[in-house]
């Protein structure tokens, strides 16, 4: 199945960037022509353009990026398998997360599509391979979520961008989740104390929701001592100010989700109380039927919504947000998150390196991605930054376009199972499945005959996760003949008159962000 690995090569590959250089570094130092010299999947130097380079690097390509350097960005909370799913006309203000999985529409169009479409390896391994893409082409380096069972066995996908439950890197001390509510359990509770010991960074959806049901959530974490420096509170909605100071005060972490916050709830957290409690925070878009497409959209929504409740959340806290403290929140300040000598070489180029270094990551869209590098290695860029970073001859990048900019993906990973399997081979695998969902379902039964998948998606956001009891959740989801019968799948790059009457749709978005919104991408 797979291509079989590379040649052992003798030297790892080394290559200089130039560009101007933000390094997100203690001090938020900017290079405004500066330089990394990258070997093998470390950053060796970041310096000022035009002084020799050292000798190791005498043959090794500098390449002129014209435009701007980031650390790679770190996306703390998404669950990535859905994220082929379109967005849901969302029908109405919901108070917390219980509330929206019970909705007639939910199963057919969310939970059982992805459940079919996981359920069987082609569609299964498609999705993954699409999902990824879609990240890496708006410049996520490092994602929180995507699991996968390969051969029987529960395993954390093997694949182009990092991952935060399955690093493959013994200086990045794995992380994990949890999607269920903890209610008043005592043995739930001390499994809960055991990940948060256990762990550098243990996600847990906390507080989702606007009502007395989110917050007590909130408070029995707080009652039970578990409100601890592992902790990343994903959404904390529901968290009252006081509840944020203890966050801070315990050194506990919140992952932000503004889109999706919006979308669901009509509101998010207030900014004010966020940047006064002095909580580390980072960014997360959730999933793609109830949020941002990718960081790069989620990082305006939140510069959008700052702005409307009269907050000043300065561009570099928001870039910080998706680079070094959410290398923070990981676990994993010292090796990524920042541009500097040592750590591990993953790089967004952004094009153009004038203007504010901040607003530029922020206003910049998919078009303007130049480059994405995970651990030294060229994954998606203009097609020309490719062929110039292009080390492994055997397996060719794959030729895309962006609104008429020429890019590639290089997606191919050692050990990965998806290697045989392209971008565009399984956008028209997925594009054809769920054109007739019914229809796939019967194709892929006949086919298999009781054999069992060798991939499959573990899905992680589906209605027994947040329900209370197992057997009211079962009622929603096994009845694979409810699934809608066909469904889009969701364009991998924000934008498009179908995105934004979508958008302009959403009953509990403000006016205001839809248009500011459809604006950026103008
Ligand atoms: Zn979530």
């Amino acid at each position: 199945m797979t291509t079989g690995a590379s040649q052992p090569t003798t030297a790892p590959p080394r290559y200089v960037l130039e560009g101007r250089v933000v390094t997100l570094n203690s001090h938020d130092e900017v290079l405004e022509r500066g330089r990394i010299l990258v070997r093998g999947n470390r950053i060796v130097a970041v310096e000022p353009s035009g002084g020799p380079l050292p000798e190791s690097f005498r043959d090794a390509p500098v390449i002129d990026t014209q435009g701007t350097l980031y650390p790679g960005l770190i996306d703390l909370h998404n669950h990535f398998v859905y994220d082929v799913l379109t967005l849901w006309r969302v029908p109405k203000r919901y108070l917390n997360r219980t509330q929206w999985p019970r909705h007639a529409e939910y199963a057919p169009r969310i939970s059982l599509p992805i459940r079919l479409l996981g359920g069987h390896a082609p569609s299964a391994r498609a999705i993954v391979r699409y999902i990824e893409a879609k990240a890496l082409l708006a410049g996520t380096t490092t994602g929180q979520g995507i699991r996968t069972r390969v051969s029987g066995g529960e395993a954390l996908f093997r694949g182009a961008m990092r991952n935060v439950e399955e690093p493959h890197d013994d200086h990045l001390p794995a992380g994990s989740t949890r999607v269920m509510d903890l209610h008043d359990d005592a043995e739930d509770i001390d499994s809960f104390r055991d990940a948060l010991k256990s762990h550098a960074a243990y996600f847990y959806h906390l507080g989702e929701g606007v009502d007395d049901y989110a917050h007590r959530r909130y408070l029995d974490l707080a009652g039970h001592d578990l409100i601890q420096p592992s902790l990343a509170g994903i959404h904390s909605l529901g968290l009252q100010r006081q509840d944020l100071d203890m966050m801070a005060a315990r050194d506990a972490k919140v992952v932000w989700s503004p889109f999706s916050n919006l979308l669901l709830y009509g509101q998010t957290l207030r900014v004010s109380d966020l940047l006064s409690a002095g909580v580390t925070f980072s960014l997360g878009c959730d999933w793609s039927p109830t949020g941002s497409k990718n960081l790069l959209q989620e990082l305006k929504v939140a510069r959008h919504e700052a702005a409307r409740q009269g907050v000043s959340l300065s561009s570099r806290a928001l870039v910080r947000s998706v680079t070094a403290d959410a290398a923070r929140v990981a676990g994993w300040q010292t090796e990524l998150g920042t541009l500097r000598a040592h750590s591990l070489a993953d790089v967004l180029v952004i094009a153009g390196t004038g203007g504010d270094p901040y607003d530029t990551l922020i206003s910049a869209t998919e078009k303007q991605v130049r480059l994405v590098i995970v651990d030294g290695v060229a994954r998606f860029g203009d097609r020309t930054l490719m062929e110039q970073l292009a080390f492994d001859r055997t397996h060719p990048a794959e030729p895309w376009t962006v609104d008429g900019t020429e890019k590639a993906f290089y997606l191919w990973a050692e050990e990965s199972p998806l290697n045989d399997l392209g971008f565009e081979a399984a956008r028209a695998l997925l594009d054809d499945a769920m054109a007739d969902l019914p229809d796939f379902r019967r194709r892929m039964e006949r086919m298999g005959a009781g054999a069992p998948e060798p991939f499959l998606l573990v899905l992680d956001n589906e209605p027994q996760d947040v329900f209370a009891t197992g057997s009211e959740a079962a009622a929603f989801i096994t009845d694979l003949n409810r699934v809608a019968g066909r469904i889009t799948l969701d364009a991998p790059t924000v934008g498009g008159e179908d995105y934004w009457e979508l958008v302009a749709a959403q009953p509990n978005l403000d006016d205001s962000l839809k248009q500011q919104l459809r604006a950026d991408y103008a």
